[in-house]
């Protein structure tokens, strides 16, 4: 199944050569592909996995684990990015949230994004200079050129975000979609690759996009279902109005473009050609846009998958053709789930969304109650940050009516606080075993995080009323947000399947056991065997 009319550059830098006959390779190799696919749960790995015939198939031929998990209660974007390349939970690389409120900060907008640099004069959370100064861990990129300084780091990806995670200070070429093209660190230039590839999309994006073709697979999906205004997700195909920026990210197109990208640099850059081994880190954002828009389980999400499995297989076989030695890791930043509209018509009666949860509002009744004045509360599901200002006792007095207060809604699990948390044990033992103090502490930094942790009810979307573009989310405590598949591949591997949990921070240390290269840093993962016989590719 190919539904896309490709991107002329991207059909240029997608389309392989004959590819020569290859051996199984020893060795470490010469080239890391670490792929992110965001918003892949593992669920939706599972309910594909069957239908997929280009990349996805590929990987699965090798180590699969279908139960990875990104471990903690934080399970955003940012904090997903930083664990997959560092080998630690968010706890240690700092990445704590997408944003976080810093209410000590001189300027205006207390409101910090993850991958911005505060330090630039006017940058708010919203008109940010792109930048990894947020991340506290050194990347795999770091530790291959601390190891071989000739080892050349590519990132690129349709967030900023993921780009500036995946790649931390180590990255060679850095590029991301910024709405409209594909640009880079201030200061940097773009080689042929970027240029050519941004001409094609801007020509691609100023046509319109016909629907796609439905999959027979795929028809199964198609069902419209009403989420208020006389709107309905469901049964979209794609199609596309000339110059709409925002339809393309949320496609299948979206993806085409960045791993077209991918392919070209790595070809222009002669990755996996040079003294030392190379590393080329993706983040595929479409699949996270798609669920966000249309929820899990329509024709878009099915539309979205089975492209991105050809577009997967298009990437490894231009590798394939330039003979490149290549091991891949393909994983994503969080799981996600279906929009509450779509679960209570399949067998989900409770599923619903959240009512009635303003942290702030709470915050002003418990200042009438206390005879405090100002904003007491900020935050909301998630972290919830008391003002710093007040004195101890009075912070202490805050606290407790807060919790009380949250932790009587008809939708929340649990309020953890600070001190709860920091006195709390250390996450140990499968992650599907933590308890929720195991998994907020996972991506807790007492710098950054709230004073309490607010974690809903599973099965609470915590988006009040669906609107365009954002009708389903992640970023719970719960299963169906920590899960996502691990998959290794590297020509000639003897596969396997274990289903027993792992994590996204085992990813690095088991790169870096392939490559051969020390962790230089004190990580919390550990490294995956993946050898299938009595040998390790752990040292
Ligand atoms: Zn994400």
């Amino acid at each position: 199944m190919n539904p896309l009319r490709i991107l002329a550059a991207a059909s240029a830098l997608l389309v392989a050569g004959p590819i020569a006959a290859q051996e199984a390779p020893s060795g470490p190799p010469d080239l890391i592909v670490a792929i992110s696919v965001d918003q892949l749960s593992a669920d939706l790995f599972a309910e594909y996995r069957e239908q997929f015939e280009g990349g996805f198939a590929r990987l699965s031929d090798g180590v699969v684990f279908p139960s990875g998990y990104q471990s903690h209660s934080a399970t955003e974007t940012c904090p997903g990015h930083s664990t997959i390349l560092t080998g630690s939970r968010p706890a240690r690389t700092g990445i704590i949230a997408n944003d976080w409120i810093d209410l000590k900060t001189p300027r205006e907008d207390k409101t910090v994004y993850c991958a911005e640099d505060e330090s630039v004069p006017g940058s708010t959370s919203s008109r940010y200079t792109v930048s990894p100064v947020h991340l506290r861990v050194p990347t795999l990129g770091a530790w291959m050129k601390a190891a071989n300084p000739q080892s050349r780091v590519v990132v690129v990806g349709g967030k900023d975000r993921a780009v500036a995670m995946l790649g931390g200070d180590a990255t060679d070429q850095a590029w991301w979609w910024n709405g409209s093209e594909f640009v880079t660190y201030a200061g940097r230039t773009a080689p042929e690759t970027v240029t050519r590839l941004n001409t094609s999309v801007a020509a691609r994006l100023a046509e319109a996009q016909p629907a796609l073709p439905l999959p027979d697979y795929c028809r199964r999906y198609d069902r419209a279902v009403p989420i208020g205004n006389d709107r309905t997700v469901g049964t979209g195909r794609f199609s596309r109005e000339a110059g709409d920026a925002r339809a393309f990210r949320a496609s299948p197109e979206f993806d085409e473009a960045v791993l077209a990208l991918a392919a070209g640099l790595t070809a222009e850059r002669a990755l996996g050609k040079g003294e030392a081994p190379d590393l080329l880190a993706i983040g595929a954002s479409a699949t996270d846009y798609v669920g966000h828009s249309y929820g899990t389980h329509g024709t878009e999400m099915c539309l979205q998958l089975l492209a991105l499995d050809q577009t997967l297989e298009k990437l490894f076989t231009v590798l394939d053709a330039q003979n490149i030695d290549y091991a891949v890791v393909l994983t994503a930043d969080h799981g996600g789930h279906d929009l509450p509209e779509r679960n209570t018509t399949h067998a989900m009666p409770m599923a619903e969304r959240v009512r009635g949860l303003s942290v702030p509002t709470i915050g002003s009744a418990i200042a009438g109650e206390l005879g405090l004045s100002g904003q007491l509360l900020w935050g909301g599901a998630g972290d919830v940050w008391i003002d710093p200002a007040l004195s101890e006792s009075d912070r202490i007095r805050v606290r407790d009516a807060a919790v009380a207060r949250i932790a009587a809604h008809p939708q929340v699990e649990a309020v953890l606080t600070r001190e709860q948390l920091l006195a709390g044990p250390a996450p140990d033992g499968p992650p599907e075993t933590w308890s929720l103090v195991e998994r907020a502490r996972a991506s807790y930094d007492p710098e950054r995080s709230g004073d309490l942790i607010v974690a809903l009810k599973p099965r609470v979307t915590p988006i009040p009323n669906p609107g365009p573009g954002y009708v389903a989310t992640h970023g719970s405590f719960w299963d169906y947000d920590r899960r996502v598949p691990i998959l290794f591949w590297r020509r000639g591997m003897t596969g396997f399947e274990q289903p027993l949990s792992v994590e996204t921070v085992d990813i690095a240390p088991t790169l870096a056991a392939l490559l051969g290269i020390d962790v230089p840093v004190e990580i919390d993962g550990r490294c995956l065997d993946l050898d299938a016989s009595d040998a390790s590719s752990c040292r």
